[in-house]
């Protein structure tokens, strides 16, 4: 896409020609023709034949036109290079401001069009969703959670989310709601870059996540739990949260697949955000077998998001950027196991990355890329 910027017109209306589209759904052949306005799809000729005269095509040749990609579990506030606890506590507002936004501009141009912030401080990816939201080309959709709803020194304690009682857990939720999240976010288990946590011990109950979930949806907001363990992850789908992140069912000895509850994740629809990105060297063996799980609960009927986790491991960078993109220091892609990087077959992997029905939470129009936008065609 980068040899075709030039011809990309400033605003107006144009034509973005391709050999073959993907619709987030299927795969059309015939040379469609996406028609742009205003920095937005306007229209979609899969004939490619209405074109209508002194319209600007730019034609693109063999390649297919995606839809922007999703990744739905982001932290733009995290240095992946830093030790995010420190900065958390040291840098002001203003510094995570621009660093939220270098990172999501980074996430446009790898062509990922739409993330969900599943953890900043202070409700600071709000500024961005508004900002972003008013100035259509200026970055990427933001789904925005706010802090982390975590016990008192649990995970992400430091991002400002801590409840412990009842009476918290209600006002945590309350408060967010309140400010226009778009989801919920509740720590189910500890994580691993907190210290002092163990990410296969639980940090709340089925009642108190039960507590979360139906306050979070009496207000028509969804909720997803971080839970790296069972029973984390089968209270906290007996609580009826919308989704799972990680769902690596991490034991104390290693990671060991619970099939009763890949079957009840299967049967309930509840989505598994994988947050799976290859580290350098040799695959440690425990994420070696997470992802073998990952392709199981694929074929067991379980619905799978891709997701990046971006922003808290130096390989889980936000976006591309300017990073190489071949030899020794090339990271992996900024989505976490795309295609030829995943146990899962190609097809489903983009679906699991563009189409509507895996996403996690609805989203409105998509943003095009712009002049110095990603790429939107591979
Ligand atoms: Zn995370």
């Amino acid at each position: 896409m980068n040899e075709y910027r030039a011809q990309i017109p400033h605003g107006g209306r144009w034509g973005l020609r391709a050999r073959r589209l993907f619709d987030g759904e299927v795969f059309h052949a015939g040379a469609p023709l996406v028609v742009v306005s205003g920095g937005r799809i306007s229209a979609v000729d899969l004939a490619g034949s209405g074109v209508s005269p002194g319209l600007p095509i730019v034609d693109l040749g063999d390649v297919t036109l995606l839809p922007g990609l999703i990744d739905a579990h982001v932290h733009l506030a995290f240095d992946p290079a830093g030790d995010a606890v420190m900065q958390m506590q040291a840098d002001p507002d203003e510094v995570l401001l621009q660093r939220m936004h270098r990172h999501a501009q980074a996430a446009l141009r790898a062509g990922i069009t739409t993330v969900r912030d599943l953890g900043d401080r202070s409700y600071l990816a709000l500024v961005l969703r508004e900002r972003y939201l008013a100035q259509a080309q200026a970055g990427p959709e933001i789904l925005v959670a706010g802090p982390p709803i975590t016990v008192s020194g649990g995970h992400c304690w430091f991002l400002g989310g801590q409840a412990d009682t009842p009476e918290e857990l209600a006002a945590a939720v309350t408060e967010r709601v309140a400010r226009g999240v778009d989801v919920i976010k509740v720590m189910a288990t500890g994580g691993r870059i907190t210290p002092g946590c163990k990410p296969y011990q639980s940090q709340y109950g089925r009642s108190e996540l039960q507590l979360i979930a139906d306050a979070a949806h009496r207000a028509g907001i969804p909720v997803t739990a971080h839970a790296h363990a069972n029973p984390a992850i089968a209270d906290a789908m007996a609580a009826g949260v919308d989704g799972i992140e990680h769902c690596f069912f991490l034991t104390e000895q290693g990671v060991s697949l619970d099939l009763p509850t890949v079957a009840a994740l299967a049967g309930t629809g509840v989505y598994v955000s994988t947050t799976t990105a290859r580290p350098p060297g040799e695959l440690p063996a425990d994420l070696a077998q997470a992802r073998e799980n990952f392709a199981r609960m694929h074929r067991a009927g379980v619905r799978l998001v891709c997701s990046s986790d971006a922003g808290v491991r130096p390989w889980k960078p936000a976006g591309r950027g300017r990073q190489p993109r071949r030899g020794p220091d090339r990271h992996p892609p900024p989505h976490g196991d795309l295609p030829g990087r995943t146990p899962l077959p190609h097809r489903p992997t983009i679906l699991a990355l563009t189409r509507r029905r895996a996403r996690p939470s609805g989203t409105n129009s998509r943003h095009l890329p712009g002049p110095a936008g990603p790429r939107s065609a591979i």
